[in-house]
């Protein structure tokens, strides 16, 4: 079950604020008070859009209600909203601010069904908070998320198994989460739009113009996602975030060893952010041609959970290392983990790398070990000489890992 809020921080506004209610109603920064961060429905018949500028929106809505951004209030709402929902099943993934994810399927005996589950939510939410949301109901997540969005506002979708394949034909692909426009523009080249299209599409033309991607993009378009529900519980207990691989030959080149520490730092990265912690401590473990294994530490000023600072703390630790043989496993680890603040970013340009790092972490979970990067990680070391093809990744994982 995907549960989305419906223009949250708007409504979460109006409810904080009854003079609000049925008012149309606009979101703006704290600090940069130019830009329309959210709108309520009432105002959307107006054209009031995120990311439009204030002195527009006025002359498109001249009573339009505008609201300083409260950040905490949203959170606190949140934390409410998640409360709840804990209370029919213990697999919440907090996807957002204003977005989760339930796996149900162990509440079922309880409550019958999923829409029985569905309907007691969104009454309970509209009862106690004043919130509506949009609630799909699918065998998995990409399909959830997919179904939340088929009905705004107060929605319920149901896509059924038997229905999968029906609604996915004529889906532009653009509409599953996580296939961007950049993805959309490519596919559209190969004259692929539909969804159904890409499940039909030949794995090799995929593969030539994805690389590793070209395999799940396909998966995708058959509707197919075997990503858990991960809880708050479960996020909880992660204790360390690390991976580790064993290179298909021993290696001495520093060179090509950057290029695998470069990789660990982009998954070690990624699973951190997915479970929404930070680490003071990284660790480089080595293992030498003969098995004799072993690591170096470094504290950090401060907790870091981006690729490129994991990456950089890593070769810090490397680079001064003498090695006195060739490689044979390489691992990195990030540990003395601390929760990160849940704070939203307000500003478009911030949310818009937020988004993209999501997407690149949605991407790169989905497609198996190693998929997607941003290019200023492949620019880290040094001028375009070693960038990484799509579809290159590293031989042999042996173990991948967060304990
Ligand atoms: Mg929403």
């Amino acid at each position: 079950m995907h549960i989305d809020m419906n223009a949250f921080f708007a409504s979460v506004e109006q409810q904080s604020n009854p003079a609000l209610r049925g008012k149309p109603v606009a979101v703006v920064g704290s600090q940069q008070r130019t830009i329309i961060l959210a709108a309520s429905y009432e105002a959307r018949p107006f054209g009031i859009k995120t990311g439009m500028a204030l002195h527009e929106a006025r002359q498109r809505c001249p009573h339009l209600q505008m609201v300083r951004a409260n950040n905490r209030l949203y959170t606190n709402v949140s934390q409410q909203m998640i409360r709840l929902f804990q209370d029919y099943t213990p697999q919440v993934e907090v996807f957002s601010v204003d977005e989760a994810f339930l796996d149900v399927t162990g509440s079922l005996g309880l409550y019958g069904s999923p829409t029985r589950i569905a309907y007691l939510i969104k009454t309970r939410l509209k009862a106690h908070l004043g919130l509506t949301c949009s609630v799909g109901i699918a065998p998995n997540k990409l399909l959830a998320k997919l179904a939340s969005d088929m009905q705004k506002p107060d929605g319920l979708t149901l896509i059924d198994e038997t229905e999968v394949p029906a609604i996915l034909e004529e889906l532009p692909v653009g509409e599953l989460c996580g296939i961007g426009r950049k993805t959309v523009e490519k596919l559209k080249r190969l004259g692929i739009t539909t969804c159904g299209s890409l499940g039909r599409a030949p794995l090799p033309l995929l593969k030539g113009h994805f690389g590793v991607v070209g395999e799940q993009l396909l998966l995708m378009g058959r509707g197919v996602d075997r990503r858990p529900v991960v809880s708050l519980d479960q996020e909880a207990e992660v204790k360390t975030v690390s991976h580790s691989m064993t290179l298909r030959q021993d290696v001495s080149e520093r060179e090509a060893l950057a290029r695998f520490v470069l990789q660990l730092s982009e998954m070690v990265g990624r699973r951190a952010r997915r479970y929404g912690v930070s680490g003071r401590t990284v660790t480089l473990v080595l293992r030498y041609a003969d098995f004799t294994t072993f690591s170096r530490q470094q504290q950090q000023g401060e907790a870091i959970f981006r690729s490129d600072q994991i990456y950089k703390a890593v070769m810090n630790i490397l680079d001064r290392l003498l090695l006195s043989q060739p490689i044979r496993l390489l691992g990195v680890r990030l540990s003395t983990l601390e929760r990160r603040e849940q704070q939203m970013p307000l500003l478009p340009e911030e949310r818009r790398k937020e988004a993209l790092a999501a997407s690149l972490d949605l991407v790169n979970d989905r497609y198996g070990e190693f998929a997607v990067m941003p290019g200023n990680l492949l620019q880290l070391k040094g001028k375009g000489s070693h960038v990484i093809s799509p579809a290159w990744r590293p031989e042999g994982i042996r173990n991948v890992g967060v304990q």
